[in-house]
């Protein structure tokens, strides 16, 4: 019994008990009736910090060990596409079943290749899957959907084959955690460059552990060692130097290491002990949807929990559709798709952006009732409010304890000035607050930063430089506070202030209303009342007050009486006429103009 025809999102549900474990049924889950946050995250088959980034959303903070009860679970497990279920009995510390119908099993990771431009992203990806085609499929033309899975001794494993940190950074602002591992592909002639310090911030902050490639080393300008000393100053160093970064030398040209590098991505892998739970009705990830004519919408989905089924319904944020075929990264034809593994999907209508998460549902009906509610919270979220951190806020957020450090991303226009920054901003770190740079590097404020800064809910300072054209327009939608600086003692003044919860916002001053005095007249009990007409928007009562007289103005101050005829009025609007009497000031003549405004307080952003 399930009657969830009526249930699109689940909150406290009390009569979900009855879902067997058919496949029908599989996006629920059994939870107990209270479970810390990564006994929840393990049987939803997502990461503790993906858990934990949405109780924030929803208000609540907690860390990895904390407890959280049924209704709050339920909620989050409802923002991943879960209907939770409760349980009677507590869940084990380590739940060896998760969501009904099933246990976990492992499953193949899932990696990103990232570097520098040219230094050999798209050729590594290409040998890889040249010395790895998975053997039954040897022969069989490949095509390019945007992820490929290769086999080694039987075990598999998928690279995304959308190289660069962008199409990476851009999935995890979406909320999309695709990558297990980042391979950091460093050119050997060429070094660390702007690039590479780039994609090892960026794979820091997704918290995806970094395998290195140092790529090029058939090149007789090849300076593997060099490379090692550029990455140990990003706090990379490899296991003969005393770090515990694997770094593999390699030729995408000859194919000289790719094998060592994928056995090395094995056994990488094989420490984070992925797991999945194939049982599940399917959820993951959307790579690249594209719309072809004559055969209609096309997407790459990478499958992360779950199966994902010919006929299953798929919905994303705003499409949906039914499953007509599923093609793997060879062109076959498959019925069935198990976690982490890509598959080209046509049946949608839409055409879904990377990095949207999907979600297998019961039918057509229900994504669609999903999908509006989901967009009706969204609309709602909108006008919630600011999203990013901001320095003028950060003070209010540690108070609230939902915030201990600051995040910052530097961008200067010289090394000396990011390096003069950073030291004196991380002397500001006290005891309860840390400082933490998240980022930086010489240039304008880029596209890259941007993203960097929503999926780290970082705020970006720029010294002696802009926010690039490209950059502008995500900065405004994702609302990212970039403060920007000439005098670097200003730029420390104002974190400080932002940090003791001392930095003032901006007040903006909002024209609202002009009348003109058209006669004076003496009440006895008021002073002078000032007979005027609005000449210009609506006089409210509350304004605030300046009277000009000869273009200059002579008075400040608030209104005493708004008077239309005999009556008090709360406002008067342009073209019609009102007494109006001011407080502690009676010199009004006429001819004077009576101006009034409004305050508006708006966060600070020194951009200039
Ligand atoms: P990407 O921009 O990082 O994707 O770099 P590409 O894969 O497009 O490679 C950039 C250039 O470097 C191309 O001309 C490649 O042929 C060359 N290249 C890539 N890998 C190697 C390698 O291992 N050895 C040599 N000699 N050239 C390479």
């Amino acid at each position: 019994m399930s009657d969830d025809k009526k249930e699109p999102i689940v909150k406290q549900d009390k009569d979900g008990q009855g879902a067997d474990s058919g496949s029908q049924e599989l996006s629920q889950v059994d939870l107990p009736p209270a479970l810390s946050v990564k006994q929840l995250a393990d049987l939803l088959g997502v990461s503790a910090v993906e858990v934990i980034k949405q109780l924030m959303r929803n208000g609540v903070m907690a860390n990895i060990n904390q407890a959280i009860d049924f209704d709050t679970a339920a909620v989050i497990a409802a923002n991943f596409g879960y209907k939770a279920n409760k349980q009677a009995v507590p869940v084990q510390t380590k739940p060896s079943a998760t969501a009904k119908g099933g246990k976990l099993s492992p499953c193949p990771p899932v990696i990103t290749i990232m570097g520098h431009v040219d230094h050999g992203k798209t050729s590594l990806l290409d040998a890889i899957r040249q010395s790895n085609i998975i053997a039954s499929e040897a022969g069989a033309i490949t095509q390019h959907i945007g992820a490929y899975q290769a086999e080694v001794d039987g075990r598999k494993i998928t690279f995304l084959d959308t190289p660069g940190h962008e199409a990476f950074t851009a999935m995890r602002a979406r909320g999309a955690r695709a990558t297990n591992i980042a391979v950091l592909v460093v050119a050997a002639d060429d070094g660390v460059m702007p690039q590479t310090v780039e994609a090892i911030n960026h794979a820091r902050a997704a918290d995806v552990p970094i395998v290195v490639a140092i790529n090029k080393c058939d090149l007789a300008s090849a300076n593997p060692d060099k490379v090692k000393t550029g990455l140990q100053k990003e706090d990379l160093a490899p296991e003969d130097r005393g770090g515990n970064t694997v770094m593999v030398e390699v030729s995408a040209t000859t194919g000289e290491g790719v094998d060592s590098l994928v056995e090395m991505l094995m056994l990488e892998s094989e420490m984070l002990e992925l797991k999945a739970n194939p049982n599940l009705r399917a959820r993951g990830v959307v790579i690249e949807s594209r719309k072809t004519p004559g055969q209609g919408v096309t997407v790459t989905l990478l499958v992360q929990n779950g199966t994902l089924k010919n006929g299953d319904v798929v919905m994303c944020k705003n499409d949906y559709g039914r499953v007509k075929a599923m093609l793997n990264d060879v062109g076959s034809r498959v019925e069935n798709v198990l976690p982490a593994t890509p598959v080209e999907v046509l049946g949608l209508q839409g055409v879904p952006e990377s990095g949207e998460e999907f979600y297998v549902v019961k039918d057509e009906k229900k994504a669609k009732t999903l999908i509006e509610l989901k967009q009706g919270q969204r609309r709602k979220d909108k006008r919630g409010g600011s999203r990013g951190v901001t320095l003028e806020g950060f003070h209010d957020r540690l108070l609230e304890g939902s915030m201990k450090e600051l995040k910052i991303i530097l961008k200067a226009d010289v090394q000396g000035s990011i390096e003069a920054l950073q030291q004196s901003l991380e002397e500001l770190s006290t005891d309860e607050v840390k400082l933490e740079s998240v980022h930086s590097a010489v240039g304008d404020i880029n596209e890259s930063d941007i993203m960097l800064a929503v999926v780290s809910n970082a705020i970006i300072i720029g010294f002696h430089v802009k926010v690039d054209v490209n950059a502008e327009a995500i900065q405004k939608r994702e609302r990212i506070d970039v403060h920007l600086y000439d005098v670097i003692y200003e730029a420390i003044a104002d974190v400080k202030a932002g940090m003791e919860g001392l930095l003032e916002p901006d007040e903006n001053e909002v024209f609202q209303g002009r009348a003109e005095v058209r006669e004076v007249f003496s009440a006895s009990k008021i002073g002078k009342a000032a007979g005027c007409m609005v000449i210009k928007g609506t006089i409210h009562r509350k304004d605030r007050v300046r009277i000009k007289r000869a273009k200059e103005t002579i008075h400040e101050g608030e209104i005493n009486a708004l008077r239309r005829f005999k009556n008090d009025a709360k406002d008067v609007k342009e073209g019609f006429e009102c007494g109006i009497t001011i407080k502690n000031f009676t010199d009004i003549r006429t001819g004077d103009i009576i101006e009034t405004y409004i305050i508006e307080k708006i966060a600070r952003r020194l951009e200039k």
